[in-house]
This record gives C-alpha cells, sequence and structure tokens, in this order.
C-alpha cells in the first residue's frame, strides 16, 4: 500500500494536532503545515514532520518561525495569500482542514480547486457557504470527508444504501455540560463550568458552542449541504453516552448508524484511509462496559439556538454565515466575560433576526460581507446590553 501524502491545515489547533497524531501512529508523509501564530507548537511539529512547507498566516508569526527554522532545508511563508498558493502546490493526496472559525472558507475552496481530497474539519465552510463549496466540489469532482465525528458516521452510514432511499438523518448530540437544566437555570451558569465538556477534547470556541447546543445547530447546516437534504429531515436525539455519532433512517425502516469510543483520531483516519479500513489509532468498543444507551428530546425551549440554526438552514442565502460571524463575536464577549452564558443566545438571536433580509444574497462576495455585517451587528447588540 501506498504511504499516505497528507497536508494540515490548522495544525496546532484541538483537530489539527489529534490529525497529527494520526500521521505519526500511521506514519502519513507531511507535505505542508499551517498555523496561525503558535510559533513554538509550529516549530516543534516542523522539526519533527519535516514537511516541504509551513505557512504561518499571521505575518509577524511567520517571520519569527523563519527565523527558527533557519538551520532547516524547511520553506517557511506567512498570510493567508501564501497558504492558498501552498495549497495549490502541495504534493498531498489529503488536505486536511481544521482551521479555526471562517478563515477556514477560502482555503476549502483551494484544495476543492486544487483537486486534492478534503478532510473537513472546518465545519464553518459548509455553515457560511455551503452552497458554493458543494457546487465547486462537483465542478472539480473532488472527494469531501467530513472530519466530524456525527458527518463521519452519516458518511459512512449512506453507503449501505441511496441518497433516494434516506427517510431522515439522525444526528445525535452529547447534550453538552447543561443538558437537563432549564432556561431558568442557565442564567446562572458560570465561564468555568461551560468549558468542562464531559466526552470531547476541544478548543474552547466549539466547547460553548456545545453548551449553547449551536454547534449541533452547526452540524444540522452542515450535514443539510454534505448530504443534500433539506434541515426537517435531520432530526437531533440527544445520546449522552456519545457511543452512536449518528445514524440514517432509510425508507424500509432500517436504521443504520455507526458505534465507536469517542475519538476525533478515528474520523481523521478514515477521512485519509478511505476506502480502506486500517487498524485503528484509538480504543475498541467495548459493549459491556458500556452496558447500555439512552436517547433524549432536546430542550429547544433551554436551548434556542439549535431551533435558530434549523430557521437558517430553511432560509438559506446568506444566513448560515450571519449565524455564524454572530455567534463568533457573542461567544468571544462570554469568554472574556463581558457577556453572560444565556445572553450568548440572546445576541445570536437579535443580529439575526435584524439581517434576514440577507437570505435573498447567495454570492461569496455576499457572504463575506454578511459575516463582516453580523459581526459588526452583533458588537453593538452586546454594546447595548453592557
Ligand atoms: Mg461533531
Amino acid at each position: 500500500m501506498n504511504q499516505h501524502t497528507v497536508a494540515v491545515l490548522g495544525a496546532t489547533g484541538s483537530v489539527g494536532t489529534q490529525a497529527l497524531d494520526v500521521a505519526r501512529n500511521r506514519g502519513y508523509r507531511i507535505d505542508l503545515l499551517s498555523a496561525h501564530r503558535n510559533v513554538a507548537l509550529t516549530e516543534s511539529l516542523a522539526r519533527e514532520f519535516a514537511p516541504a512547507t509551513v505557512v504561518m498566516t499571521d505575518e509577524s508569526a511567520g517571520a519569527q518561525l523563519k527565523t527558527a527554522l533557519a538551520d532547516t532545508k524547511i520553506r517557511v511563508l506567512s498570510g493567508e495569500e501564501a497558504l492558498l498558493g501552498a495549497i495549490a502546490q502541495t504534493k498531498a493526496e489529503t488536505v486536511v482542514n481544521s482551521i479555526l472559525g471562517a478563515a477556514g472558507l477560502r482555503p476549502t475552496l483551494a484544495v476543492i480547486r486544487a483537486r486534492k481530497r478534503l478532510a473537513l474539519a472546518n465545519k464553518e465552510s459548509l455553515v457560511i457557504a455551503g452552497d458554493t463549496v458543494m457546487e465547486a466540489v462537483r465542478e472539480e469532482n473532488v472527494e469531501l470527508l467530513p472530519v466530524d465525528s456525527e458527518h463521519c458516521a452519516i458518511y459512512q452510514s449512506l453507503l449501505a444504501g441511496k441518497r433516494s432511499e434516506i427517510r431522515r438523518i439522525i444526528l445525535t448530540a452529547s447534550g453538552g455540560p447543561f443538558f437537563g437544566k432549564t432556561k431558568a437555570e442557565l442564567e446562572n451558569v458560570t465561564l468555568e463550568q461551560t468549558l468542562a465538556h464531559p466526552t470531547w477534547k476541544m478548543g474552547k470556541k466549539i466547547t460553548v458552542d456545545s453548551a449553547t447546543l449551536m454547534n449541533k445547530g452547526f452540524e444540522v447546516i452542515e450535514a443539510s449541504h454534505l448530504f443534500a437534504t433539506p434541515e426537517d429531515k435531520i432530526e437531533v436525539v440527544v445520546h449522552r453516552e456519545s457511543i452512536l455519532h449518528s445514524a440514517v433512517e432509510y425508507i424500509d425502516n432500517t436504521v443504520i448508524g455507526e458505534f465507536s469510543v469517542p475519538d476525533m483520531r478515528s474520523c481523521v483516519q478514515y477521512a485519509v484511509d478511505y476506502p480502506d479500513r486500517l487498524p485503528g489509532v484509538g480504543k475498541p468498543l467495548d459493549l459491556f462496559a458500556l452496558g447500555k444507551m439512552t436517547f433524549e428530546k432536546p430542550d429547544r425551549e433551554a436551548f434556542p439556538l439549535l431551533s435558530l440554526a434549523g430557521k437558517a438552514s430553511a432560509l438559506g442565502g446568506c444566513m448560515g454565515a450571519v449565524l455564524n460571524a454572530a455567534d463568533e463575536v457573542a461567544v468571544d464577549a462570554f469568554l472574556h466575560e463581558r457577556i453572560r452564558f444565556s445572553e450568548i443566545a440572546d445576541v445570536v438571536s437579535k443580529t439575526f433576526d435584524s439581517l434576514t433580509a440577507l437570505k435573498d444574497k447567495t454570492s461569496l462576495d455576499d457572504r463575506f460581507a454578511a459575516d463582516a455585517e453580523a459581526r459588526a451587528k452583533a458588537a453593538e447588540v452586546i454594546a447595548n446590553t453592557q
């Protein structure tokens, strides 16, 4: 078997470091690494994996890394344009895009245009511009494999039937740290409680999004684009054990799901090794130790962002971009203790409701404009709540 050659974008983040752990375990060659500004970690990853090229999207971090790696043959570049150029030139067969936030969209499109397999962990690419991304995938005829446990599970479950035979997608949710709390109880939760996620090891932004269920809402939008399925055929089911990672129900009532120990590395491995299956880097599932699995309905009143995402998906146009931008600003304000937990949903909802006219805008430029407009509006809403 060929040794896979891989590029990892957003290499120093939570998914990026886990992707590199898979590379370490499975012996993938790394051709390209990118990071934003974590020079120390990028230097150590570059020395370990010896990629041809490393890109820091922050210019001054790039200059520092260039000095730090001066004794090596590694080419060090700086800035977003340099990253897009490096993607166009990489020898990698698969590019893992684990960049955080809206900054991942242009790299996603660059990977598709370079006709590489895209292992996509940057869900914002689909939330902001799912139509554009999926159209590019069809035009270039590239493989897009989701690196998100739920979507990886759905992808695998879909291999059991035809798209026309799907009745619904069952998207599982851990429920986050505040599952079972009422709207009133959520008024008093702290930042520290929010950042204590029971199952998944993740960055701060997505940990907060898991607590508000915004992350699950984004995943509904993500699934609707990836699998060309309207949001009313995607049912969110709370499954606290996080063992069934999602499932597909077919019209003959058969439900096909993917069960495994929660480990993001298995999604990365699946995306790189597909269509082969090779020995896993994580632990096997012990059903007797698990004992039982539970399933419950999400509380849409206590966690209104889940339904707001459904609305964004139904409205289409730039509403995903608006939702994502408003949430990025609101979560940042919460992480800096400028707003309370319950105010995240208020800020996002108010921003969303004031910009619904953007549902009729659909070009890529419109989406970037909507992103900027929603950020400004959300900042204004936050200023008014203080
Ligand atoms: Mg997920």
